[in-house]
């Protein structure tokens, strides 16, 4: 291998598409998916319902515009919503919860790592408040949650945490970008974790590997708004199967992220050996607290090594593209030059 060939370690949303899949793109059933249906994107949707146990679902171009779209059909101007800090619906959406879906953000404390706690979302909704208060609707999820070094919540504490939204009446929407992920490392399925959610919107072009898009799954009824909302947003697209096609092979791939997991898992040991201080990790990402970020991070691209500040930590994220050799190389190369 190249010494200075580098190894993309900064997100999983850089692989490639690989030869299998770009067979299945090019062999794609099309038709015109906004005029009256493509029926590829109408089998991935139907699939992708089942797999998380809803009604239907809609393909989307971006995580974003499903979860844009959620929050624009669970929310009436000004009203407030809940979500774990430092979710990606609170800090990587560009405020489209606020321009868009006209809703009142509140961060949740994380009792762990991602996790926040049933009784903060009574703390905000507890049903007594006076009119002019706040008045929260919506309990925005993340599971596996990013910031947090792809940690993941497992099914006991979904139920806690969607029973106490029930309780104050709240509507559930599940940002599950890489809910795969978190069905892999709890072997329990995708339908169980979003079990009785409102909304949930799953990433196929994360570890899953498709070139571009996401899904969002709910009711019948929702899906229906959701259609004219992402036709609103620019999103409905022409011979969609193409991306439907790739977003079906992704979704065959779910058990090979487990591979993900492990190759995780060996760097974390590794470079603990080397003296650093790193997170144990639930799924895909390594998150290392360094002393300098950007020294840091400029001599890992140095040596060939590609990663990127999550705050004050290096975030290394495992997927197809990288395989357990790489992880040795890896090692290797930040052993010879840090
Ligand atoms: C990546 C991501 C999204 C958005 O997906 P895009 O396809 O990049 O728009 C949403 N939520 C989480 C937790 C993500 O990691």
């Amino acid at each position: 291998m190249d010494k200075l060939c580098p190894i993309d370690l900064r997100s999983d949303t850089v692989t490639r598409p690989d030869e299998p899949m770009r067979a299945a793109m090019a062999a794609a059933e099309v038709a015109d998916d906004v005029l009256d249906g493509d029926p590829t994107m109408a089998t991935l949707e139907a699939e992708t319902a089942e797999l998380l146990g809803q009604q239907d679902a809609i393909w989307v171009p971006s995580g974003c515009m499903g979860n844009a779209i959620a929050l624009m059909l669970h929310l009436s101007r000004g009203d407030r919503f809940l979500a774990p800090c430092g979710a990606h619906v609170l800090e990587n959406e560009l405020g489209t919860s606020s321009w868009l879906a006209l809703g009142a953000p509140q961060a949740l404390a994380w009792h762990e790592r991602g996790r926040p706690r049933p009784e903060d979302i009574h703390a905000f909704a507890s049903g007594e408040e006076p009119y002019f208060a706040l008045r929260t609707r919506l309990l925005c999820l993340e599971n596996t949650h990013m910031v947090a070094g792809g940690t993941v919540t497992s099914l006991e504490e979904h139920q806690r945490l969607v029973a106490a939204a029930r309780k104050a009446s709240l509507s559930i929407h599940l940002d599950g970008a890489r809910l795969c992920n978190a069905s892999v490392a709890l072997g329990v399925s995708p339908t169980e974790l979003a079990h009785d959610v409102d909304s949930v919107q799953i990433c196929l072009s994360k570890g899953l590997g498709a070139p571009v898009g996401s899904v969002l799954a709910g009711s019948a009824a929702f899906v229906e708004e959701a259609r004219r909302m992402r036709k609103m947003l620019g999103g409905g697209v022409r011979q969609g199967g193409i991306m439907a096609a790739a977003g079906r092979h992704a979704l065959t791939r779910r058990k090979e992220l487990a591979t993900d997991h492990n190759n995780a898992v060996q760097l974390s040991r590794g470079l603990r050996t080397l003296g650093w201080s790193v997170n144990d990790p639930e799924t895909n990402m390594v998150l290392a607290d360094v002393v300098d970020i950007s020294t840091t991070l400029q001599r890992l691209r140095s040596v060939g090594v590609l990663a990127v500040p999550v705050g004050a930590r290096v975030r290394f994220v495992l997927h197809a593209d990288v395989s357990a050799g790489d992880v040795t190389e890896v090692l290797r190369r930040i052993r010879n030059a840090l």
